[in-house]
């Protein structure tokens, strides 16, 4: 259990030393409160998945107590009735935003743009997104991290990888020996787990995923385009564990036949790789080669910080690319034939959504991958599974998370529909349990309006193009 020390430490976590200073925090310091949902349906989303009707919940601490049994004292009842209790939401593929400078990514240097982070981690909150699975980490998502275990911030669990590419990253590794090296210092570093990135050539990939086998560390990440061309079956590599997004599989292909898509399934059913169908991304960027306007208009922008609301809309990458679209909808659609033959070939799949890419915001994006992911064909419970039980089962913290079981920690969200019935109603979201802190809806809405307020009142201070001037000079 790699991920043992930082669910300890989150064990250990008590109150909230600073919440006096934060005016949305204040009514959050409710730790040693023991809470008591009445009348609840609970979907569990354990593999049986068996609802249970009208029932009582009891979390005591930041654990799921007990279910269906005494109520305790001086317990604060939370009414339950007509409501659903799913467990809190995984996104298995974010970039969140920290400290830090754009292409300067030392933490010695100190950074040009710094973050609140409770501002960074409103969003997830608000969405029910209660564990993280940071696919660009750095030093300073290690800081996020310590202020939220701390109480500093109410916040999502946060899984980090470091990225290992052959170049534009840090560290860059050329050769075998550069990408054993680079897995070495990432485990002494305390990273859990590694991103293989695209610009790795073959043998270097290949050493950098054998080498995080040897250092017990587990592998996601993309196809490097070195492989281009090359028979599908050399892409799975043995310890290659998760793909980060579908889009790896489109990129080696031109046959976006379903008999391709069964291929890769095989391919990676045998090899026990994983896929984040990360529907999401290519349906954003679809959006933003279509209009720009389709960013500004993005009815969650107000909550993304300015600096990105500005980057987003005056350096967008994908805006302009008219002429790619048929290809990205071929794409897209591949995609969903992806998704379709992973679950006929019974390959796990998991929820990720790249939020932090232009046009998709952090924790509102796995709604819309939910959703997308159903139209692909995945049942809603399918769908769900892929953001409880499976993600936490790959991030091997399953005896933790991910499900709604006695002794677990208490990341719940309760929802005004049933999901089951349909997927839209996980966002119906009337209250979250975030390691058994319970947030409810007027305090979501307030803790959003914080953000909302905090953005739109420093609008006028980031200007991306500015600031990349700035770093020239
Ligand atoms: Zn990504």
């Amino acid at each position: 259990m790699k991920f043992l020390k930082l669910l300890i430490l989150f064990t250990v976590v008590s109150f909230n030393l600073n919440a006096q200073n934060n005016s949305t925090l204040k009514s959050n310091r409710q730790n040693n409160v023991t809470y008591v949902i009445k009348n609840v349906n609970i979907i569990p989303m354990t593999k049986e998945n068996k609802v249970i009707e009208n029932a009582t919940v009891v979390i005591k601490e930041n654990k799921i107590h007990s279910i269906n049994k005494s109520i305790p004292e001086n317990s604060v009842i939370i009414d339950g009735m007509n409501k659903w209790l799913i467990p809190g939401l995984i996104d298995m593929h974010v970039h969140t935003l920290a400290d830090g400078s754009p292409f300067v990514i030392y933490p010695t240097k100190g950074p040009i743009v710094s973050y609140n982070t409770q501002y960074n981690m409103t969003p997830y909150i608000a969405n029910g997104v209660t564990t993280v699975f940071d696919l660009a980490a750095r030093t300073e998502h290690f800081g996020q991290r310590n202020e939220i275990i701390r109480g500093d911030v109410i916040g999502p669990r946060m899984a980090l990888a470091k990225v290992i590419g052959g170049k534009k990253s840090n560290p860059i590794a050329k050769t075998p020996s550069d990408g054993r090296n680079a897995v070495r210092f990432a485990k002494e570093e305390g990273y859990e787990f590694i991103k293989v990135y695209t610009w790795l050539n073959e043998e270097t990939f290949k050493a950098v995923i054998d080498e995080a086998e040897k250092q017990n560390m587990k592998v996601v990440g993309h196809i490097p385009v070195a492989f281009e061309g090359k028979p599908a079956k050399d892409i799975f590599i043995p310890h290659f564990g998760l793909i980060a997004h579908a889009e790896e599989l489109s990129k080696q292909t031109d046959d976006y036949s379903y008999k391709k898509a069964q291929e890769f399934a095989h391919l990676a059913k045998e090899n026990g790789t994983w896929l984040i169908p990360n529907l999401t991304n290519m349906v954003a960027i679809i959006s933003q080669a279509k209009s720009i306007k389709n960013v500004e208009n993005l009815p969650n922008l107000k909550y993304v910080h300015p600096l990105m609301q500005n980057k987003w809309i005056t350096s967008n990458g994908y805006f302009g690319r008219k002429k790619f679209i048929p290809y990205f909808q071929k794409q897209a659609d591949f995609h969903k034939l992806i998704v379709k033959a992973f679950k006929e070939a019974g390959v796990p799949m998991v929820s990720g959504t790249d939020a932090g890419i232009s046009g998709v915001v952090w924790g509102f994006s796995l709604h819309d991958e939910l959703k997308l992911l159903v139209e692909a064909g995945l049942t809603n419970e399918e769908a769900l599974s892929s953001a409880t039980r499976l993600g936490a089962e790959w991030l091997e913290i399953d005896d933790k998370i991910g499900t709604i079981e006695t002794g677990k920690f208490a990341d719940l969200i309760l929802l005004e529909g049933n999901p089951l019935d349909d997927i839209n109603n996980t966002r119906k979201i009337s209250g979250v349990f975030v390691n058994g802190k319970w947030i409810d809806r007027s305090k979501i809405d307030l803790m959003l309006s914080d953000v909302e307020k905090w953005n739109n009142a420093n609008k006028e201070k980031y200007d991306w193009k500015e600031l990349l001037n700035t770093l020239k000079n």
